[in-house]
């Protein structure tokens, strides 16, 4: 104490991280929709220090002996124009104040603060970016001028006060007497906001009332109108709030708007959840899982730590918002609670990761999860699709991450194809399979744009084959391992051979020839073939082969993997991501019919050279393919050759 006093004068100023002081200039000046949210950030934060400090205090109760019971002390000071939160939580350190409050401790922040000042001066897409983000305890600047937070550790012999008027920086230093009483006892937190004269309505107390009715009703920690020592006084004190675990509530007792308010507490996310499970699991193990699915992805769902931020509770009291063996990385998105009636309550956080239950709960919640998905994705396929286009790249993951549940995946994805511009799903793309097809074709590539225009799909739209678009880059992973979908086998339409000649257009087609018969046999004639062989000669270095195509008809070329190669799209994401190094070269097709290709035959028949040509044609598949041309000068001179002889 005494240490204390001696150095009251003491302060030092700090400066914001670069990434806070950004964020907090936008919530300043761009957050002005929904003031309130303020309230709930604090108190949500009060809830977590309170839920950490009834964790630690399992294995040392002498934490909280004195002042056992938890709570959250919500009052006003309308002389001083200020509001005052105070909880009786784990309270924060000086080192902790200055990292909590003057960085953001999330990583990848900076990614976001880029993409935030791409968003320039558009208010909404700042504020989805936000959404996906939370500020968190930034967001008290959008009422207040000044911010001052008093804090102690339990059992901690000191007490710090962080002020800040959330510009540039901040200062930390000791707190005078009456500063250091707005605590409730001796540990713990207690904020003070002076309010903004254009949040005066936050002064009176009916709106805080009923914000906190509004936002916070099922935090389960008692939240108080009135500062500590009255409420302790007052032993008919009533808590403004349930106070009751939501998720222990039954299913048909909780409003929806409780289970969203509960979803922003758990989230910090600003939308509103496109699906809720709430699940109580009896049998071999006991559990009750409140779980959400965001309508936005959280911004950092591509994040490589792939971590998952689902909250475990033992019998009501929270463990852990950290542990992977929670959750399948590719239900990263998912938010919410999982509270275990099995698990001993001191377990230790460290084992936890190769707990046997934990595993169990694991794979029943997954189970759980994507039975809920395939129920909606036959109620509302509206809303299934808008969650398969923010999440569905994430949940491809499972199909090689996951073997035990692959086949409820694959009932559950869904792609786009060449038949219409709706989401398919794998079994209606089956059903809609032509009689004597037994493969499933897919295409894979960039982006959409990119693949309708593909050369190779000319074939199959003209034969009325059904094709699969395969875009995100998962696609060429699972596809490793995911061979077939009910023993048909998945089948790249830029690899190999495909012989097309037994699907014909009209169905009628009775002048059926035998199966093997080639279309080559009857198209090809002597000039296309000599073609071919002079082609191949020219191009021996870059091609592995040059053949008919039955893909084309409108294009004069294209380039395929051969039959026992990679697919050409998943070589190249391979390539990137997995460092992955072959020398394999394409097929050339070439489309017999184009004009082009006749004139040449026409004219390597006669002897002319052609090499520039063939030069061009691979360099123009490779184009069109999206892959990087070899030779950029030695192309160029071609092409302007071409077009001087043909001025
Ligand atoms: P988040 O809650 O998403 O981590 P916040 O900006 O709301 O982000 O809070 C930042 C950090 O500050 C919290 O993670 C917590 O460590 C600390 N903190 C905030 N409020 C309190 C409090 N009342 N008691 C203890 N720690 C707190
Ligand atoms: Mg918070």
């Amino acid at each position: 104490m005494s240490a204390q006093k001696e150095t009251n004068n003491y302060q030092e100023k700090q400066n914001f991280s670069a990434d806070v002081s950004r964020l907090l200039d936008i919530v300043a000046n761009a957050l002005y929709t929904n003031h309130d949210v303020f309230l709930r950030e604090l108190i949500s934060n009060s809830a977590d220090a309170c839920d950490r400090l009834r964790y630690d205090a399992i294995t040392n109760p002498d934490l909280i002996k004195d002042n056992p019971d938890f709570r959250i002390c919500i009052y006003k000071d309308t002389t001083n124009r200020t509001l005052s939160i105070v909880d009786n939580g784990i309270g924060m350190s000086k080192e902790e104040l200055a990292e909590n409050l003057g960085t953001i401790a999330k990583s990848g922040t900076a990614a976001l603060m880029e993409q935030m000042k791409n968003a320039n001066d558009n208010d909404d897409a700042k504020l989805k970016l936000i959404g996906q983000f939370g500020v968190g305890f930034y967001a008290s600047y959008m009422v207040s001028h000044k911010i001052q937070v008093v804090s102690k550790k339990a059992k901690s012999n000191e007490t710090w006060l962080w002020e800040s008027d959330g510009k540039t920086g901040f200062t930390i230093r000791e707190p005078n007497e009456i500063e250091m009483a707005r605590l409730d006892g001796n540990r713990g937190t207690a904020i003070t906001l002076y309010i903004k004269d254009e949040a005066s309505e936050f002064l009176l107390d009916h709106k805080i009332e009923t914000t906190i009715k509004e936002y916070s009703d099922h935090i389960d920690v008692p939240i108080f109108i009135g500062a500590p020592s009255e409420v302790a006084k007052d032993k008919d004190a009533k808590a403004v709030n349930s106070a009751s675990a939501l998720w222990m509530r039954p299913k048909n007792e909780i409003p929806k708007e409780e289970y969203d308010n509960f979803y922003k507490h758990i989230s910090g996310g600003f939308d509103e959840p496109l699906m809720v499970s709430h699940w109580k699991a009896e049998g071999k193990i006991e559990f009750t899982s409140l779980l959400y699915i965001p309508t936005l992805r959280p911004w950092d769902m591509f994040d490589p730590s792939r971590r998952n931020f689902v909250k475990l509770y033992v019998r009501r009291v929270f463990i852990t918002d950290d542990l992977d063996a929670l959750m399948y990385p590719w239900l990263r998105f998912v938010r919410g609670v999982i509270d275990s009636e099995d698990l001993p309550l001191n377990i230790s956080r460290e084992t936890l990761q190769y707990n046997p239950t934990i595993e169990k709960i694991k794979n029943a919640v997954a189970r759980k999860i994507l039975s809920d998905l395939d129920k909606l994705s036959r109620d509302d396929k509206a809303k299934f699709n808008a969650l398969w286009g923010q999440f569905g790249p994430a949940i491809k993951e499972g199909l090689y991450d996951a073997t035990e549940h692959r086949k409820a995946l694959l009932k559950i994805c869904r792609f786009y194809s060449s038949s219409s511009n709706e989401l398919t799903s794998l079994a209606d793309y089956v059903e809609r399979m032509k009689e004597n097809q037994n493969k499933i074709y897919y295409l894979s590539g960039e982006s959409l744009e990119n693949i309708k225009n593909s050369p190779q799909l000319e074939g199959f739209k003209a034969k009325g084959i059904e094709v699969l678009f395969f875009t995100d880059t998962i696609d060429d992973f699972w596809l490793q391992s995911v061979l077939d979908y009910q023993d048909i086998p998945f089948q790249s339409i830029t690899k190999g051979d495909i012989d097309l000649c037994g699907f014909d257009k009209e169905e009628s087609s009775d002048n059926d020839d035998s199966d093997d018969e080639k279309p080559e046999k009857n198209k090809e004639n002597k000039s296309v073939a000599k073609l071919i062989s002079k082609f191949q000669e020219i191009l021996a270095n870059k091609v592995h082969n040059v053949r008919i195509s039955q893909r084309l008809i409108e294009s004069p070329v294209c380039l395929v993997a051969p039959d026992d190669g990679v697919d050409m799209y998943m070589e190249r994401v391979l390539r990137i991501h997995q460092k992955y190094e072959t020398d394999n070269k394409p097929v050339l097709e070439i489309n017999p019919n184009h004009e082009l290709i006749k004139k040449l035959a026409t004219n390597c028949e006669k002897g002319s050279d052609i090499s520039d040509a063939a030069f061009l044609l691979l360099d123009q598949a490779k184009i069109i393919q999206g892959e990087p041309i070899e030779d950029p000068s030695a192309f160029t001179r071609r092409i302007s050759n071409f077009m001087k002889d043909a001025l």
